[in-house]
């Protein structure tokens, strides 16, 4: 008899006849995660919009009980960041719209390189990826969560950061296109910033609610986090990014 992980009902078997999860879900590591991504492929939109909602809902709280086996009913979290990824670079390249980061000119990349303009926010998503799971390594060890679990929260938080960047889009190609903003900070632009701040530390508050330390210290520690990430990325990924093309 296995008790499932996703919704507790007890079954017989190599699925749960409730929900449908796998009885072997087992705490994710990096073969976890290559078969995980083998098997991405064949259920393309299962679970997608549900994922969108959850994450807006109550997003460290659900990707912890993801970490914790609440698998079967979620989109792959490496399809979720690059599904995103390949439409919000579709959509900033067919409408010309300057990225959130105007210092990068994906106008400029294009005449570089088509593939890597087309493929632009995949390698936003990455680098978000890497710079998230680089900090929450160093600070929240006590979490107790290992690299490949941290890995996969940064994927989520990645393709949620994008599901933003989408559902803002219109607004920023209004504003371009008939209300052009007198200056840089009243760009629909910083209000991206700010959601992707608020999301950033509000993930890291429930995903590491329990790590021993006083809860105000803690949210020190993820401001400062989540305000270097951010900063690091705007000065020195941007230029990088421009720099290498
Ligand atoms: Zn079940």
């Amino acid at each position: 008899m296995t008790t499932c992980k996703n919704c507790g009902h007890t079954f017989e078997g190599k699925y749960c006849n409730q929900c449908r999860q796998e009885a072997t879900t087992t705490r994710i590591t990096w073969s976890e995660v290559v078969r995980q991504l083998r098997h991405a492929t064949v259920d393309v939109d299962r679970g997608f919009f549900f994922t969108v909602q959850q994450l807006f809902r109550q997003p460290g709280v659900m990707i912890r009980e993801y970490l914790e086996g609440k698998r079967v009913n979620y989109s792959n979290p490496f399809f979720y960041v690059l599904l995103m990824a390949g439409f919000t670079s579709l959509l900033f390249l067919s409408f010309d719209v300057p990225l959130p980061v105007r210092s990068i000119s994906l106008e400029h990349i294009e005449k570089m390189s088509p593939l890597v303009a087309q493929k632009y926010f995949i390698l936003v998503g990455l680098v978000v990826m890497g710079m998230l799971t680089g900090g929450d390594l160093l600070l929240h060890r006590r979490a107790g969560f290992n690299v490949a679990e941290i890995t996969v929260a940064s994927a989520f938080q990645a393709g949620q950061l994008l599901v933003i960047t989408v559902m803002l889009f219109p607004i920023i190609y209004l504003q371009d296109h008939y209300f052009p903003p007198a200056n840089s900070w009243l760009d629909v632009r910083q209000l991206l910033k700010l959601g992707v701040f608020v999301y950033l530390v509000v993930v890291r508050k429930q995903l590491y609610a329990v790590d021993g330390r006083p809860p105000a210290l803690q949210l020190i520690r993820i401001l400062a986090q989540i305000i270097i990430t951010i900063a690091f990325y705007e000065v020195v990924v941007a230029r990088l990014i421009m720099k290498m093309i």
